[in-house]
């Protein structure tokens, strides 16, 4: 006889291995995924099963997504990271140097999967004109939430909790900013329990594909290796502009439906752009990843 069928929550994922955590409660489980097209990632529920006889747990079935943050690989392949997401936390430090264009193409997959972003400014601690973040403004302007921190100090810890409070963040960052300081500082006890079930599955957490959710008492992050280089998955060219929300407000007032907002004539984008409403270099970035998602579209054509 099957064991009753389970849910639960992945907070571990390893490619083919992951760890669910039961809804009635219990420890949480390794399992492997049943079939080859299963796509499961960290945040998802899923049904899990055990077999007569044996003690390891397959997951039969991904139960429906709220929303899902992906990533396109170089080829143009989209990969998962993690499901049901509240928000995703953009962190940003003045040292060492922030590439914008990174920042918005974050802001631009959280766009596309309707996760609202936050930008997180690492290393407050250092000395005033450390590194060049005019770039923020625009954001703030945008209305994201900007919150103020420092790892290492723990200036503004309190302040970041509020805003992820009740709610499930991915942190997303380049390399340096100082994400894991951030989660330590946040999450440390948590951090610590896992990893433990990934040993028996000999897989590690290094992997693109790989990701895990930290349960604290006020609220859940999320972590994923895949969000250290980012580009957004390769959407319909005309679904670019909806990672940039100052384009997309304005696209109704183009002449053209169809408006790209590159070369067209009477483009209200264009034009606000020339009056100083939408700040030029987020207009030159909507730009390089129009070009971007083009190049990965003829690279791979265009499959919804
Ligand atoms: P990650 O690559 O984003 O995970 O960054 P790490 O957490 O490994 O941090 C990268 C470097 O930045 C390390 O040398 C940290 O000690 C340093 N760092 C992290 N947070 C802060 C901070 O708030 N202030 C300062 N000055 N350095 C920090
Ligand atoms: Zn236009």
């Amino acid at each position: 006889m099957n064991e009753p069928v389970v849910t639960g929550c992945v907070i571990e994922s390893y490619g083919r291995r992951v760890v669910v955590s039961p809804a009635g409660g219990g420890e949480p489980r390794l399992c492997k995924l049943r079939g080859r097209k299963l796509d499961v990632v960290a945040g998802d529920q899923v049904r899990i099963e055990q077999h007569e006889g044996a003690d390891d747990w397959t997951v039969v079935e991904r139960l429906p997504r709220r929303n899902v943050l992906s990533r396109s690989d170089s080829r143009g392949m989209v990969e998962s990271i993690a499901a049901n997401l509240d928000q995703l936390g953009v962190v940003v430090a003045p040292l060492p140097a922030c590439d914008p264009f990174i920042v918005d193409r974050y802001v631009a997959g959280a766009c596309y999967a309707e996760v609202a972003p936050l930008i997180i400014v690492n290393k407050g601690d250092l000395p005033a004109g450390a590194g060049d973040l005019s770039f923020m403004a625009p954001f703030e302007a945008l209305g994201l939430p900007v919150c103020f921190v420092s790892a290492r100090a723990g200036t503004g810890l309190p302040d970041l909790v509020a805003l992820l409070s009740g709610k499930r963040t991915l942190l997303a960052g380049q390399s340096g900013v100082g994400k894991s300081s951030l989660l330590n500082a946040l999450a440390g006890d948590a951090l610590r329990t896992t990893g433990r079930l990934s040993e028996k599955s000999g897989e590690g957490r290094h992997t693109t594909t790989s990701s895990a959710i930290f349960r604290l008492p006020w609220g859940e992050l999320a972590d994923s290796p895949g969000v250290r280089d980012y580009a957004p998955p390769v959407v319909a060219p005309a679904d670019v502009q909806r990672g940039f929300p100052e384009v997309l407000a304005r696209a109704q007032g183009c002449r053209f439906q169809d408006c790209q907002h590159v070369r067209e004539p009477q483009c209200a984008v264009q034009a606000a752009v020339a009056a100083g409403d939408i700040d030029g270099r987020r207009y030159e970035s909507y730009r390089r990843l129009l070009n971007l998602n083009r190049q990965l579209v003829e690279k791979r054509g265009w499959r919804a």
